[in-house]
């Protein structure tokens, strides 16, 4: 509540009412949202801009339990870390002096062990697992129209070296986490997706993964936050958190004060900025990534798919097509460069037999909210017991909406979390 007709938190909590502000209006603070409505909270969610405008907006909407493991792997180093600071390469550190960069990456060369790989691994599969099954319900029960599709993801290779070494891969996701994927090799893969040029090495499917439009989903999400009650304030930017001890003990905005029983924060990329109401650095990145949105092709693909070598994305929607991806470490910079748009169609052009259009609808530049080690931040803040972060969702944040959160509502209302929330803690950063 705004702060000029506030009442003190102890008649606040008077009765059954229970205050919660989300900050963010994107797919982790739109979920969190939504949650905590369903749960009885009064919430207020506020947004910068509009409901979507960060990376939850053009991104490539798929909702891929294929994507258990996380970046950080062994041989990552070795093989992955130099060509980052290639330029023009469709992942890219640009050099350039920036002691958080320098020291995130330090940080995340330390997660390159087997070890820590499957660690992350576990923690993600979790949440994939549970939000592709929260959101077939969340889609059913709120009637939203997102263009949900169920025809799986494909990896596809040219190489054929590198197609064959994904294998070991395969066969990790199914034996660790049950996930099927069945292999394609040579011209079977056009069989399979005749939109793909003649000559590819073949290609992994992925049966159990599904894609939606984001922006149909963000917006549903919204009219769902309104019907369970929700208030969602556009236009309102939150400039700093103000903690009283070990308490979060107001939200100062561009239009003023307001307090809560629970804050959440969940800006995305740009959590950060807030570490000292936290209590503790997050170590997150914004990950620029970029897409191009254009009407349905005439040969349009039907199944969504991963160039690997150039890993580009391609996602058939029903009301368009969308061709999306590229990793730029550029700090908090919003600029769209054209040379990463033309990696995109250049890629489009290697393996698809329709050229992509000369104009398209909508060229698009987001953050990825990077962690350093592949598993978001959700949990309450080290400094202020009444402050949840859900941040850091890196390339997986569609997918991990929903368990983040109703995992945040659970935080919120002291329920046992319906999986087990220990690996996405703060405290590993406190
Ligand atoms: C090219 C690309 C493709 C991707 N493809 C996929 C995919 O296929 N599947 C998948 O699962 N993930 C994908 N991702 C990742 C996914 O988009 C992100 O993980 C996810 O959108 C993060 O959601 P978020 O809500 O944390 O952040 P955001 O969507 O960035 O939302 C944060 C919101 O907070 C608001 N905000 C920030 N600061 C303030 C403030 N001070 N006051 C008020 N509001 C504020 C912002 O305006 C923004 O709306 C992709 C990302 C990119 C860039």
């Amino acid at each position: 509540m705004w702060v000029d007709e506030a009442v003190s938190e102890s008649a606040c909590c008077m009765g059954d009412s229970r205050s919660a502000i989300v900050i963010g209006g994107g797919l982790i603070g739109c979920s969190s949202a939504y949650y905590l409505c369903r749960d009885g909270w009064d919430v207020t969610l506020l947004e910068r801009q509009k409901i979507g405008s960060g990376a939850s907006h053009g991104n490539c909407g798929y909702v891929c339990p294929s994507h258990a493991m996380p970046l950080s792997g062994p041989g990552v180093v070795a093989h992955t870390l130099p060509s980052l600071f290639k330029r023009h390469t469709p992942l890219s550190i640009p050099a350039r002096f920036d002691p958080s960069l320098w020291k995130w990456l330090l940080q995340f060369t330390r997660q390159c062990t087997n070890a820590r790989m499957l660690h992350a691994a576990n923690g993600r599969n979790a949440l994939l697992a549970s939000s592709m099954n929260l959101y077939r319900e969340i889609v059913r029960e709120e009637a939203i129209n997102c263009e949900w599709t169920d025809l799986g993801l494909l990896l596809v290779y040219k190489s054929a070296k590198d197609f064959d070494n994904y294998k070991a891969t395969a066969e990790l996701l199914n034996r660790q986490f049950a996930i099927e994927a069945i292999s394609y090799a040579g011209e079977a893969v056009k069989e399979l997706e005749p939109s793909l040029k003649a000559g590819m090495a073949g290609g992994w499917h992925f049966p159990g993964d599904a894609h939606v439009r984001p922006d149909k989903l963000l917006s549903g999400l919204k009219t769902a936050i309104q019907r369970h009650e929700g208030v969602i304030r556009e236009n309102v930017e939150v400039s700093s958190l103000r903690r009283d001890g070990a308490r979060l003990a107001s939200v100062e905005t561009s239009q003023g004060s307001l307090t809560a029983d629970v804050t959440v924060l969940a800006t995305g990329a740009e959590a950060p900025q807030f570490a000292e109401a936290i209590g503790c650095r997050l170590p997150i990145q914004p990950g620029k990534g970029y897409s191009l949105t254009m009407q349905p092709l005439r040969n349009q693909p039907k199944i969504p798919m991963i160039f690997e070598e150039h890993h580009v994305a391609v996602t058939p929607m029903a009301s368009g097509f969308r061709v999306g991806s590229t990793m730029e470490f550029t700090g908090y910079d919003r600029s769209i460069n054209p040379k990463r748009l033309a990696l995109l169609r250049k890629s489009a052009a290697e393996h698809l037999e329709e050229p992509l259009p000369a104009t398209v609808d909508e060229e698009w530049a987001g953050w990825r909210p990077m962690s350093v080690d592949g598993l978001p931040c959700i949990g309450r803040a080290p400094g202020a017991n009444n402050l949840i972060v859900a941040a850091g969702n890196g390339m997986i944040g569609l997918a991990t909406a929903p368990a983040t959160g109703k995992l945040v509502a659970e935080i919120a209302s002291k329920q046992t979390p319906h999986i087990n929330a220990e690996p996405y803690s703060l405290s590993r950063f406190a």
